[in-house]
């Protein structure tokens, strides 16, 4: 089963120009299984799609990529606003915790020495033996940086997750994780997600989506 695990949409996002319905089409023309939206520091936009996707009957779930002094971190089963800029990761893992939600960092390698450089080496392996997975594949990051974090996740033994980062409809699927069974609920996400039954792959690597091509009419 293949999902999309990092997606922002308009206007929630504001630095994104995905119209939610309209993902939820492509997303289905592309053959994806579902998606999961992602706003930045905010629970709404995930909450609306999550709607959309109900009455459409495609499945979306529901996260927030919150800022914190350690990078970007994808957080599910926490329906809730960011309390803050730039939060502390320590707080924000706990309390996502104590609420049953997991917490992943998202492209922790992506630009100039990513989050190693800003964290140092102790910061690093406190960030990655405590946290539930690493955003391995991300669509937006050079496939050097990728494969940083895919090392990174293997050396902590973290499960490895792929997301598009899509801020653009054509960005949509570029990274996606692929998991064992079939997930029906964010609940199901997470299992599954703590289990390690999932691995992140681009979207050459699964050649039953259809790429989304000009002739489409949106
Ligand atoms: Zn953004
Ligand atoms: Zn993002």
């Amino acid at each position: 089963m293949l999902v999309d695990m990092h997606v922002h949409t308009a206007p929630c996002s504001p630095c994104s120009f995905i119209d939610p319905e309209m993902m939820l089409e492509w997303a289905e023309r592309m053959g994806l299984d579902a998606l999961c939206v992602t706003e930045h520091d905010e629970i709404c936009g995930a909450q609306q799609a999550w709607e959309l996707g109900r009455k459409r009957g495609f499945r979306v779930f529901r996260g927030v990529e919150v800022y914190t002094e350690m990078g970007d971190m994808l957080v599910f089963g926490w329906l809730k606003d960011a309390p803050g800029w730039k939060v502390p990761y320590r707080e924000l893992l706990e309390e996502v915790h104590s609420s049953g939600g997991i917490v992943i960092p998202a492209h922790p390698f992506r630009g100039q020495g990513g989050l190693e450089e800003m964290l140092g080496g102790e910061g690093m392996r406190e960030l990655l033996s405590t946290c539930d997975a690493l955003e391995v594949i991300n669509g937006g990051t050079s496939p050097d940086h990728n494969r940083v974090a895919a090392e990174a996740a293997r050396r902590f033994g973290l499960p490895g997750v792929g997301g598009s980062d899509a801020h653009h409809l054509a960005q949509l699927g570029r990274a996606l994780t692929e998991f064992e069974r079939e997930i029906e609920s964010e609940e199901d996400l997470m299992r599954e997600i703590r289990a390690g039954r999932c691995r992140a792959i681009y979207m050459k690597d699964a050649p039953r989506l259809r790429r989304p091509s000009a002739g489409w009419s949106i």
